[in-house]
């Protein structure tokens, strides 16, 4: 059985939008998609009075040397938010499938599922915040289509390890999609697990230019999965995604210079997380700091939405994270540079009584 059975059947009959685009290239003089024959004012030699590339050749090829994988497994989009919809999209039947998601994890799962009217499977994380594969299988009805794991997770920052990812998806073959999100692996100490993708047909892995690659402005996110699954994706995806100077800012950042400057960034805030999660542990309003492998720190305090008004008083906005299962008590901050980090611990040191 292919992982393409458990798409929405309309969608693999459906005759996709066939823009101009796709259907020439080439050729000196464009008369065939109503652009304008000139360029805008200070458009700087990039051609942005013509629709762009729907998947831009240059970017796919970084993209896929980058995350290791073949061209025709890769998707790019406007940030993988796009590539979330997308998938719940073809594979889930209004009224009828569902995913499944492990609380408290990132939002943009479940509201990407009400958006579709399928259906959302909670499969809460356990007590430390680990995932529970055995539970997740437990929990799996034919209406599942689609089971998102986020490793590390947002907002906990604990990681799901690879031999756990490994059962997961071999449980899962035949039954759904295990989708992997990857936005923090950067800072992890384990790596990807896309390399995965030529043996399990029901992996796909989500990757952005977001977090470290300082990109979140540009908004490219990218889907690596079988080739069929990326095909029938972009089937429903708007046919012009990513508007030209994404595109350009996003090569320049995948450069041998761009490369160095992100590898540079990446070191300082791996060593400012282990630096504030040490600092943070000792301040006495503070009950925990949980361990993370991301580029934020998960802490519970004694008075949280204390400790947030404190902060925002000095300036500091943090994510106010106690509206999610089992955070009640916690707060997410992002490492910013050594300097910002310096004055949230200077303000809640002089908050610590
Ligand atoms: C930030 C984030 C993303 C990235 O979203 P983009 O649309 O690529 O900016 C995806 N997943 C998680 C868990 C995130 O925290």
């Amino acid at each position: 059985m292919s992982v393409l059975d458990l798409a929405r059947p309309e969608i693999r009959a459906m005759q996709p939008y066939s823009s101009a685009r796709m259907e020439a290239s080439g050729g000196e003089v464009l008369l065939n998609a109503n652009e304008s024959a000139w360029a805008p004012v200070g458009d700087d030699g990039l051609g942005c009075n013509r629709y762009p590339e729907p998947q831009p050749a240059a970017l796919v090829e970084a993209l896929a040397t980058l995350y290791g994988v073949r061209r025709e497994q890769l998707l790019v989009g406007r940030g993988s938010d796009e590539a979330i919809d997308l998938l719940v999209r073809a594979f889930c039947r209004a009224g009828r499938d569902a995913v499944l998601i492990q609380p408290p994890t990132f939002g943009m799962y479940a509201v990407c599922a009400r958006v579709q009217d399928a259906g959302i499977v909670e499969v809460p994380l356990a007590a430390d915040a680990t995932l529970d594969v055995d539970a997740v299988l437990a929990a799996l009805t034919p209406a599942v289509k689609l089971v998102f794991v986020c490793t590390p997770n947002n907002p906990t920052g604990q990681p799901v390890p690879r031999t756990e990812l490994e059962r997961l998806v071999q449980a899962l073959a035949g039954r759904a999609l295990l989708v992997v999100d990857e936005a923090y692996v950067e800072f992890a100490d384990e790596g990807s697990v896309a390399d995965l993708i030529d043996r399990y047909d029901n992996l796909a892995v989500l990757r952005t230019l977001s977090k470290a690659w300082a990109l979140a402005g540009v908004r490219i996110g990218s889907l690596l999965a079988s080739a069929g699954v990326i095909a029938l994706l972009r089937r429903i995806m708007a046919p012009y995604p990513l508007p030209l100077p994404s595109v350009d800012a996003a090569l320049l950042a995948l450069s041998g210079w761009g490369q160095a400057n992100a590898r540079e960034h990446l070191a300082v805030v791996r060593a400012e997380r282990t630096r504030m999660c040490e600092a943070l542990r000792w301040l006495r309003n503070v009950r925990e700091v949980l361990p993370s492998q991301a580029n934020f720190l998960a802490v519970r305090f004694d008075d949280a939405a204390g400790a947030y008004q404190r902060l925002l008083a000095a300036g500091i906005v943090v994510r106010d994270v106690r509206r999610y299962l089992n955070l009640g008590d916690a707060l997410r901050i992002t490492i910013g540079t050594p300097a910002e980090n310096e004055r949230v611990l200077a303000v809640l040191q002089e908050t610590s009584p």
